[in-house]
C-alpha cells in the first residue's frame, strides 16, 4: 500500500473528470466514505457529457441539461452537494493552457487537501479508462495542482482580478491508473456506489448487469491489494505533491547537521 495521507488530516477534496458518470465508476465508494467521515467534497466536471447517451430519440441539444441533473443526483447519493461543470465539448478536450487556468482557478476556489482526476496515462489493460477526454484532463489537472495552482505568478489574472490567493494541493489520487498503489475497502459503501451509477440513466438504464460488473471490478481490485476475499476495492495511483517529501529532506538535513 502506498504512503498516504490519514483521513483525519484532510478537510477538503476536490474530483475533477471530464464526463458526468466518471466518478462515480472511478471513485463513489471511497467518496461515500469520505462524505460519511465529515470530509467536503467538490466535483468539478469539463465536459457535460453531451456527446454520450444511447436514446436517439432524445434531442443531442437536450443532453447537456440531462446529464448534469443527472450527475447532481448521483452526487447527492454519495453525500457531495458542490458540483461544478466547466462546459467544454465533450470528445474535444486537450490540455490546454486555457484548461489549465480554469482547473487552477477551481483548486484556489476550493482549497482543497487532496485533489482525484483521471490518470493522464493509457491504460493498455482497460481502454475505456483512457478516453482521450479523461487523458486530457488528468495531465491539465496535475499541471493545475503543479504548478499553476500555488505558484502566485502562474496566470497571475486569478490574483490580480480575481483574488485568488495560491494555494497548494498536498496530495493527488489518479483513477484509472495503469499503476495502482492504494486500493480502499468500499465493501459498505458499494449500494451507494451503484445507486449513483443508476442515477445517470442515460448511460447506465440499459445495463442489466451493472451491479454485477462493478462488484467484478472492484472483486479484482481487492485481490489485487490483497484485501480478504469477499471485500471490494477501487484502485488508485496516490501521488505525494512534494510536502512529505520536503518534510523528509528538512529533517534528514537536521540530522545530517547534528552528526557533523
Ligand atoms: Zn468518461
Amino acid at each position: 500500500m502506498a504512503d498516504v495521507l490519514d483521513d483525519a488530516e484532510i478537510t477538503r477534496i476536490l474530483a475533477i473528470t471530464a464526463h458526468p458518470d466518471d466518478v462515480d465508476f472511478g471513485a463513489a465508494g471511497t467518496i461515500t466514505r469520505w462524505t460519511d467521515a465529515g470530509i467536503e467534497v467538490t466535483y468539478c466536471l469539463v465536459t457535460d457529457g453531451d456527446a454520450g447517451g444511447l436514446d436517439e430519440d432524445v434531442p443531442r441539444a437536450e443532453m447537456p441539461a440531462l446529464r448534469r441533473a443527472e450527475q447532481v443526483a448521483a452526487a447527492k447519493c454519495v453525500g457531495v452537494h458542490d458540483v461544478r461543470f466547466l462546459g467544454y465539448p465533450d470528445g474535444r478536450v486537450e490540455a490546454t493552457l486555457g484548461l489549465r487556468r480554469d482547473l487552477a482557478r477551481v483548486i484556489r476556489q476550493v482549497r482543497p487537501d487532496r485533489v482525484v482526476c483521471p490518470s493522464p496515462e493509457r491504460n493498455y489493460a482497460r481502454m475505456g479508462t483512457s478516453h482521450p477526454d479523461h487523458r486530457a484532463v488528468g495531465s491539465a489537472a496535475l499541471d493545475a495542482v503543479y504548478p499553476d495552482a500555488r505558484n502566485p505568478f502562474a496566470f497571475p489574472e486569478l490574483r490580480e482580478r480575481e483574488g485568488l490567493a495560491p494555494w497548494k494541493v498536498r496530495e493527488v489520487w489518479l483513477a484509472g491508473s495503469p499503476s495502482p498503489t492504494h486500493f480502499v475497502d468500499v465493501t459498505a459503501t458499494f449500494s451507494r456506489k451503484i445507486a449513483a451509477l443508476r442515477a445517470h440513466e442515460s448511460q447506465t438504464g440499459h445495463l442489466d448487469d451493472l451491479e454485477e460488473r462493478i462488484r467484478g471490478w472492484l472483486t479484482r481490485g481487492a485481490a489485487l491489494g490483497g484485501l480478504p476475499d469477499g471485500r471490494l476495492a477501487e484502485s488508485f495511483q496516490v501521488l505525494d505533491i512534494g510536502l512529505r517529501q520536503l518534510l523528509d529532506t528538512g529533517l534528514r538535513q537536521v540530522l545530517n547537521t547534528g552528526l557533523r
